[in-house]
C-alpha cells in the first residue's frame, strides 16, 4: 500500500525508533506513548486490521503474539504489560495497518 505509513516504516522509507525486526515483522516505539514504555508490533505484510485477518494469517498472528512477551521483557516490562489491538473506526483504529500495542511501566 503506497500511502500506508506503517508500510513505509516496514520498508524503511520512514524512520522509526526500532525495537525489533525480522523477516515478517517490525516493532518500534509509539510516537505518542500512553505509558513510559509503549511500542507497536506490525507485520511487514499490509493487512488493514484484525477484521481483515483469516486462516491464512494464523501463523503471522501467532508469531506476533509470541513476540509480545519476549519484546516486553527486553523493554523492561518485567512485571507485566498491557496489549491492545484497535480494530475499525468503532474500535478507535487510526492507522489502518494491523498493529499490536504493548505498553506498561518498567519494573
Ligand atoms: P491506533 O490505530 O488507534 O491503534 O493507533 C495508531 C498508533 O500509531 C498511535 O498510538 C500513534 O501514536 C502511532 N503512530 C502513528 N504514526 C506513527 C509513527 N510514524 N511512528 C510511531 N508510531 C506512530
Ligand atoms: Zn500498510
Amino acid at each position: 500500500m503506497s500511502d500506508c505509513i506503517f508500510c513505509k516504516i516496514a520498508a524503511g522509507d520512514i524512520p522509526c525508533n526500532k525495537v525489533y525486526e525480522d523477516e515478517h515483522v517490525v516493532a518500534f516505539h509509539d510516537i505518542r506513548p500512553i505509558a513510559p514504555v509503549h511500542f507497536l508490533i506490525i507485520p511487514k505484510l499490509h493487512v488493514a486490521s484484525l477484521a481483515e485477518c483469516g486462516p491464512e494469517h494464523t501463523a503471522l498472528l501467532g508469531h506476533i503474539m509470541t513476540l509480545v512477551p519476549k519484546l516486553a521483557h527486553e523493554q523492561g516490562l518485567a512485571h507485566g504489560f498491557k496489549t491492545g489491538i484497535n480494530t475499525g473506526r468503532g474500535g478507535g483504529q487510526e492507522v489502518f495497518h494491523l498493529h499490536v500495542h504493548v505498553f506498561g511501566h518498567k519494573a
